[in-house]
C-alpha cells in the first residue's frame, strides 16, 4: 500500500491558486504528489476511507447541534472531470451526509430571480459536505464570455460573490473553491472519446465543440475569477486534471484537510449509558 509520505507538499500548498497565471498553467503537471497512476490510485483507496470516517463525524455532529458544515465547488471546462470527482471523491462518502447540486443553464423561473436565488436554495444544511458541479461562477464565467449581461453587470458581481460567501463562513460553512483545468489538446481527446464510444454518446453536447472557439475568451474570465474571489476565507484551488488519478486524489486530500480542520470528534452521549445498558439488559 503507498504510503501518506507519497506527497511531499500537500495540495493545500501545492495548489492554492495565489498568482497563478492561467493561460501559463501546466494542466498535465501533478503538483507535490511523488508517485505514478497506481501508486496514486492505492493512495485514493486507503485515504477515502478516512474522508468517509470525518465525514461520518461532521454528520454527526449535525445531528447533534452542531451548525458546522463543508461546501466544495467545482468549477471546470467541458471534460474537466467534474462528474469523476462527484463519483469517485463524493461516492466514497455515506451519500446521506452529501448535500449534491448540479446548476446548468438557469430555468425561466431562475431567469426571474437574483442569480444567486438559486445557489442559496442548495446551500449544504449543517452536518453536510455540499457538493456545487458548477456554481455561481458560471455568472462571472459563461455569462461574461457570451456577454449574456452587461458588462458592468458581471463587473459588480466578484464584490458581491466574496461577501456572499464571506457570509457564510461565518455561518459556519467551510468552503473549497476548486478550479479544474484540462488543456485544449485533452478535451479534444475526451471529446472524441464521447464520440467513438456508445457509452459515452450520451454525455457528447455539440455546442461542447462551438465552446472551444471561446478557449481564450474563457482563459480570461477564469484568471480574473481567481485573482478577484481567491481570499483567505473561501480560497481557490487550481487542479491540474488531465491526470484524472490526481485530480481526484487531490481533492479527496482537499477534503480531509478541511474536515481535520474542523477537530470533529464523536458526539458525547446524551443519556446516562449506565443506565441505558442497564435497561437494556433488563429489556
Ligand atoms: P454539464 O455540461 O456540466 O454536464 P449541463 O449539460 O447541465 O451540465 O449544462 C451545463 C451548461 O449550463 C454549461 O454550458 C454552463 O455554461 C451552462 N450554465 C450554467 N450556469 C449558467 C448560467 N448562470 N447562465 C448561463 N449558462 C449557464
Amino acid at each position: 500500500m503507498a504510503k501518506a509520505t507519497s506527497w511531499s507538499d500537500p495540495p493545500t500548498k501545492t495548489l492554492r491558486a495565489h498568482g497563478v497565471k492561467v493561460r501559463k498553467f501546466d494542466t498535465s503537471a501533478t503538483p507535490g504528489f511523488k508517485g505514478n497512476k497506481r501508486a496514486g490510485e492505492e493512495l485514493l483507496a486507503a485515504r477515502a476511507l478516512v474522508l468517509s470516517d470525518l465525514q461520518e463525524k461532521l454528520y454527526a455532529n449535525g445531528r447533534s447541534g452542531d451548525q458546522r458544515s463543508v461546501l466544495l465547488v467545482l468549477q471546470g471546462m467541458d471534460t474537466a472531470g467534474k462528474g469523476g470527482i462527484v463519483r469517485h471523491v463524493i461516492g466514497s462518502v455515506d451519500p446521506q451526509g452529501v448535500d449534491h447540486a448540479a446548476f446548468g443553464v438557469p430555468t425561466e423561473v431562475e431567469k426571474k430571480h437574483h442569480y444567486l436565488w438559486r445557489i442559496r436554495k442548495e446551500l449544504p444544511r449543517a452536518g453536510q459536505i455540499g457538493v456545487f458541479d458548477r456554481s455561481h461562477y458560471e455568472d462571472v464565467l459563461v455569462v461574461r464570455v457570451h456577454e449574456l449581461v452587461a458588462p458592468e453587470v458581471w463587473e459588480k458581481r466578484y464584490a458581491e460573490i466574496n461577501k456572499f460567501e464571506r457570509k457564510l463562513v461565518d455561518e459556519g460553512t467551510t468552503i473549497i473553491k476548486v478550479a479544474m483545468f484540462v488543456s485544449l489538446e485533452e478535451q479534444k481527446k475526451r471529446l472524441m472519446q464521447r464520440l467513438e464510444r456508445a457509452d459515452k454518446y450520451w454525455k457528447f453536447n455539440p455546442a461542447d465543440i462551438d465552446e472551444r472557439a471561446y478557449w481564450p475568451a474563457y482563459q480570461a474570465a477564469y484568471q480574473d475569477m481567481l485573482d478577484r474571489t481567491d481570499t483567505e476565507y473561501a480560497p481557490w484551488y487550481t487542479l491540474p486534471c488531465d491526470h484524472k488519478w490526481y485530480a481526484r486524489l487531490a481533492v479527496t486530500e482537499l477534503l480531509i484537510d478541511a474536515l481535520q480542520s474542523l477537530k470533529l470528534d464523536w458526539p458525547p452521549a446524551k443519556f446516562d449509558i449506565d443506565e441505558q445498558k442497564r435497561r437494556l439488559l433488563e429489556s
